[in-house]
């Protein structure tokens, strides 16, 4: 049998602990295939070079909406979305699929009864958890910084930090980059203060760093956690369309979770 190849796409695509996470899985269930990282700045050679080369792939920013627009076929919720992950060439047809809405969800599972969620921020990111929760049936409001990306939210509950209204939600999700780089707030301390007062439950999708918006929860005693199970979770989903379900979502993630 050949080497099964398989890359991830994206730009900047360094940072990336795709490769470690899958190439666990690969050694750990001791496969013949290679996880590679493929830097592309611009996408109108994704799809050739994706099909050239290789038997499956992950897309990471900026390259989600590109892979949408170029795949053969949208499998799943992607078609929501409008933002592909994960690619599967299939008798040289790209078919698309979207595993973070799904590896969102799965790492909610720490927090028992969410009925109500609130998403800071209006991004890819943001859609892919907006239409996840909503399909679980979730009642989802959205609040970001400015409104013009509010316009993709059509079917929910939206504000700006001018016009954000009191009200419970039974989690908070930080979806915008606030607190990647530097150590700022997603919303003015006193938007927060509001918000933190009438939850009980905090998640960053930011991983692997304590956040401001973190450490804010930690200070209301909330239950929190970062956005590495997301990363883990849509990775062993990814993982798990690359090899046609042939393993268990129980039986990847021992080995993926190495990579953290
Ligand atoms: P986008 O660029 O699509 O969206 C960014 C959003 O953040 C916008 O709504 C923007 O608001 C808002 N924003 C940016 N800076 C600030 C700020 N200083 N204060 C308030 N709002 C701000 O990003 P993505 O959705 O692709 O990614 C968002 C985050 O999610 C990143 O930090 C990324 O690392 C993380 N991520 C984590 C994953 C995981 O598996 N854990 C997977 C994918 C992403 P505006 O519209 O006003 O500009």
């Amino acid at each position: 049998m050949e080497t099964k190849k398989f890359t991830i796409f994206g730009d900047p695509v360094e940072h990336s602990i795709s490769p470690k996470m899958h190439g666990f899985a690969i050694e750990g269930l001791g496969l013949d295939a290679t996880y590679t990282k493929t830097h592309l700045e611009g996408a109108c050679r994704l799809k050739t070079l994706f099909l050239e080369s290789f038997d499956a792939a992950n897309v990471t920013v900026p390259h989600k909406e590109a892979a949408f627009g170029q795949a053969d076929e949208i499998r799943g919720i992607a078609k929501e979305i409008g933002a592909v992950n994960t690619l599967i060439n299939e008798n040289g047809h790209m078919i698309g699929y979207n595993t973070d809405a799904e590896g969102f969800y799965r790492s909610l599972q720490d927090f028992p009864d969410i009925k109500s969620a609130l998403i800071l921020g209006a991004g890819g990111t943001a859609k892919a958890i907006s239409y996840i929760l909503k399909e679980k049936g979730i009642e989802v409001s959205v609040l970001n910084r400015s409104s013009s990306r509010l316009e993709a939210f059509k079917n929910f509950k939206t504000a700006t930090w001018e016009n954000v209204e009191e009200g419970y939600h039974d989690i908070i999700i930080n979806t915008t980059s606030a607190g990647l780089e530097e150590e700022t707030l997603p919303a003015p301390q006193s938007i927060m203060i509001r918000l933190f007062e009438h939850t009980k439950y905090a998640i960053d999708v930011i991983y692997n760093k304590e956040t401001p918006f973190l450490k804010m929860a930690k200070s209301y005693n909330l239950p929190s956690k970062d956005g590495a199970d997301m990363l883990l979770y849509q990775g062993i989903l990814a993982f798990n369309l690359f090899y046609h379900d042939r393993f268990s979502f129980e039986e990847v993630e021992p080995f993926m979770r190495k990579a953290f």
